[in-house]
């Protein structure tokens, strides 16, 4: 009987322990690829139940969003180049098995964003075959497709060969050749696909190659991006649509014109990007100057997303190297205006350069099932330490990432910004609504005269103190409540 009593004090005692976690809305975004992730089934490729086995992991983690890249049929192992809008790629799954994941997404308060692919379609598409063949046999007419995809006479640059007489445009290779996004029939279609996926529970889309639409030409380009926006709101109205533009500073600003919810931020990420440079210069107070210049000049009612790496980018672990750099790279991403999207694998420190299936390894869940992935890479040291070794260790990089996640979701989600100088260049601070964000980029402990009440820090070298003055260690993380 007492044994009993024991048991159930214990049971009671950790219950109440799993109660004190608290749980907060989030809006960092998680990117995955489905076949390096998780494999359910030991077919040696990741699938859509092997992301909802890890739905529990994700929703740890402290993100509120995933962004699937493509998961429609496709012959390709990466799948942005799609041969039916309609249909679950067999490597990933079944249709069920995406409606599965999506609603217990859902339960937890994840939303879910899938990819796609609107300025190409495969070569193996039926739209295609059928536009070919009759081009070739000049038996066009406006019932079978030759208007799907752009034509011409003659040779012009992006275009590729058809048969003796013709060309097609085809930017990226002639395996994806581009549809005509001035079509009527074109857009019926796409109206009807963007349907079908809102139907099934998602929050919205990632827009992939939105610069290519019309060739870089932003105002066609914004055109028909409004009025994809205008199907996608109807359908839901805090519908999520986020695109890809990948391009200078003024080109990304210049594509909200279309009212597109968000846009990447490729002006911060990777290897020569905003974020990297600043870390390697220790200087905090122009970064936060310029993410403050740069959203102000976003429009009203559109949001910033903004990350460290994506598949198409040298992963920044390698960049980084030294993991406290990596952790003060987190958190400076993490802490910022706009969304954060964290690319699978980053938060364990995963490395990846060279050709595109460097980029997109395995996840390293240390569980057996790493094997996961249908790429053919010579690249193996991409990680040192697993998930499961990573969770174990209260300092490793992905218990930061959870730390810093924590920290956002709790002080700055939902909040707006402002400009909050420290007299100090190594201080990244930004004021969200009086929580202040105070990160050191040195490695030194760095002292500022300031008013305020220490809410809450993530420590990385040293730990940080506030007495007659705050004293923030080598590359820590500070919220100070301010009046
Ligand atoms: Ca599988």
């Amino acid at each position: 009987m007492i044994k009993k009593l024991l048991l159930s004090l214990v049971i009671l005692i950790s219950l109440l322990g799993c109660n004190k976690e608290e749980v907060y809305d989030s809006d960092v975004y998680y990117e995955i690829f489905v076949a390096s992730f998780n494999d359910s089934d030991n077919d040696g490729i990741g699938d859509l139940k092997g992301v909802t086995l890890k739905l529990p992991y994700l929703k740890s983690l402290g993100i509120g969003g995933i962004w699937l890249m493509p998961i429609m049929k496709s012959e390709t192992y990466h799948k942005y180049d799609v041969d039916n809008y309609y249909l679950i790629d067999s490597d990933y799954g079944t249709m069920d098995d995406f409606k599965e994941l999506v609603d217990k997404a859902n339960e937890l308060n994840i939303d879910i964003i899938i990819d796609l692919p609107l300025n190409h379609t495969s070569d193996s598409h039926e739209w295609f075959i059928s536009a070919k063949e009759n081009k070739l046999n000049d038996t066009c007419n406006p019932d079978n497709k030759c208007d799907y995809y752009n034509f011409s006479d003659t040779k012009e640059s992006g275009y590729e060969p058809l048969g003796d007489k013709y060309y097609y445009e085809a930017r990226f290779w002639s395996g994806m050749p581009d549809l005509n996004l001035d079509s009527e029939n074109v857009r019926n279609e796409i109206k009807d696909i963007v349907e079908f996926w809102m139907d099934t529970g998602i929050k919205g889309f990632r827009l992939d190659a939105v610069l290519y639409y019309y060739q870089n030409n932003v105002s066609k380009n914004n055109e028909f991006v409004s009025w994809l926006m205008e199907i996608v709101r109807n359908k839901r109205e805090d519908a999520f649509v986020v695109g890809e533009v990948w391009s200078s500073e003024n080109i990304i600003l210049d594509s909200y014109g279309s009212g597109i919810d968000s846009l990447f931020d490729f002006t911060m990420s990777g290897q020569d990007g905003f974020i990297a440079k600043a870390i390697r210069s220790e200087n905090g107070q122009f970064l936060a100057s310029k993410m403050i210049e740069y959203n102000d000049l976003i429009k009203e009612g559109s949001v910033n997303s903004i990350f460290l790496s994506n598949h198409d980018q040298s992963r920044s672990a390698g960049y980084f190297i030294d993991e406290d750099k990596q952790k003060l790279a987190a958190s400076v991403y993490l802490l910022s205006i706009g969304i954060p999207f964290v690319y699978y694998g980053e938060e364990i420190g995963m490395r990846g350069s060279g050709k595109d299936e460097n980029k997109r390894l395995a996840m390293l869940w240390g569980e057996g099932s790493d094997t996961c992935s249908p790429i053919d890479s010579d690249y193996t040291s991409q990680v040192d330490t697993s998930v499961k070794e990573q969770l174990k260790d209260e300092n490793s990089l992905l218990n930061h990432y959870k730390k810093v996640i924590k920290l956002r979701n709790k002080y700055i989600y939902g909040k707006d910004y402002s400009e909050f100088i420290v007299d100090n260049e190594k201080i990244f601070s930004i004021n969200y609504e009086g929580n202040v964000v105070l990160i050191n980029m040195s490695e030194d402990i760095i002292e500022i005269d300031i008013k305020g009440k220490l809410l809450d820090q993530v420590d990385v070298i040293d730990k940080s103190v506030l007495k007659d003055k705050l004293a923030i260690g080598g590359y820590g993380v500070v919220i100070l409540e301010v009046e």
